[in-house]
């Protein structure tokens, strides 16, 4: 195996205030605006894209956790019931309805994830719209999903893989390429 380090503390921080300004610049403004991650690490990612917008802003934007799990085509687990345990918002009693959802992930490949993750969030509610946020696109959809902000295009093989560290999870900030 061969790995290559492709962003690194300052590259990662950097992506980010990119994408909070490209958000504020498309939405004009916050208003309306929630930012939803995806677990694991695409919550941390709205997270901290919620306190840079805050930062520029003034304003604090909610922001929420969303479990996809459940909803995976791949899984058979046909248990929807939880709904409610599915998305935590901050502030807790707010919902989804008539909002422009900005969805989160680390990592966008197939699609499948955010195609389930739209799914849950119809389920709670009907949305503005959902626009989408990775940090890393490594390309090979198999669903026509295409994300409206990113932080780094990686063009992959399939046979590579991509490790995304987060100081959250990891202990520290990078993404790396696997060559398997
Ligand atoms: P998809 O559902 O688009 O095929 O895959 C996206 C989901 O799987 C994301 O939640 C992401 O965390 C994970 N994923 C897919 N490929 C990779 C990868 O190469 N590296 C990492 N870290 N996660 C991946
Ligand atoms: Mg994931």
């Amino acid at each position: 195996t061969e790995t290559h380090v492709i962003m690194d503390e300052t590259a990662i921080r950097r992506a980010l205030t990119r994408i909070a300004h490209e958000i504020l610049e498309k939405n004009k403004g916050i208003e309306g605006c929630v930012l939803i991650g995806i677990r694991t690490r695409g919550v941390y990612l709205a997270e901290r894209i919620a306190a840079k917008i805050e930062e520029i802003e003034g304003t604090p934007i909610p922001w929420g956790e969303l479990d996809v799990t459940p909803y995976r085509d791949d899984r058979l687990d046909e248990n929807k019931a939880n709904r409610k345990e599915l998305l935590t918002m901050t502030p807790e009693s707010l919902s989804i309805h008539n909002k422009k959802v900005i969805l989160f992930d680390d990592v966008l490949y197939t699609g499948r994830t955010i195609r389930a993750a739209m799914d849950a969030l119809m389920d709670c509610g009907r949305p503005q719209n959902i626009q989408l946020a990775v940090l890393a696109d490594r390309g090979h959809r198999e669903l026509p999903i295409r994300p409206d902000f990113i932080g780094k295009n990686v063009p992959t093989s399939k046979s590579e893989e991509i490790e995304v560290a987060l100081i959250e999870t990891d202990g520290q900030d990078e993404v790396k390429i696997i060559q398997n």
